[in-house]
């Protein structure tokens, strides 16, 4: 899907809203997909003081494993998406800027890469998740093991030596 941001950048319109929905479905992570139900994006293409901006909010239900504990976790996230957009003839120096061809812009593939950089390194069920005990195997968050914590025998050694 493109927008047409011929009448943005000439001045005859201040802004383009913005009120979409993508279908994310096949985007993929470490073998699943997250994203089951349609992202919304929300906002507005506009001008201000020469310059063509692009501000929106994609907001979507993300359910995955827990990186630590394994728990199915569904969360929502709200990415702010902002950047400012150039006319493919205009100076090309600046990378921070999105080029638009033919002043169109396509939505869809600069929302994908946004989300993509905005979700979180780690994807935890809770911000202190415990996780699994390593030798047990048990979700540290429901339950106690009595397993002591794994020591690496080179460590140990070298903790031997400095006693
Ligand atoms: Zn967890
Ligand atoms: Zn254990």
């Amino acid at each position: 899907m493109s927008i047409d941001l011929r009448s943005v950048f000439s001045g005859k319109t201040q802004s383009i809203p913005i009120d979409e929905k993508f279908d994310f479905s096949d985007l993929e992570v470490s073998g699943i997909n997250p994203i089951s139900s349609p992202i919304s994006v929300v906002g507005s293409v506009f001008m201000r003081a020469e310059v063509v901006r692009l501000e929106a909010t994609a907001s979507f239900v993300y359910k995955a494993p827990c990186d630590r504990c394994c728990a199915i976790t569904e969360k929502t996230f709200e990415i702010p998406i902002d950047h400012i957009i150039v006319n493919s003839s205009a100076d090309e120096d600046e990378s921070d800027f999105i080029v638009s061809e033919n002043m169109e812009l396509d939505l869809e593939d600069l929302i994908r890469s946004d989300i993509i950089l905005g979700l979180p390194f780690l994807f935890l069920c809770k911000e202190d998740c415990k996780g699994l005990c390593p030798k047990c195997g048990k979700n540290l968050n429901t339950e106690e093991c009595i397993c002591k914590p794994e020591v690496d025998e080179r460590w140990a050694k070298l903790s031997e030596f400095y006693d």
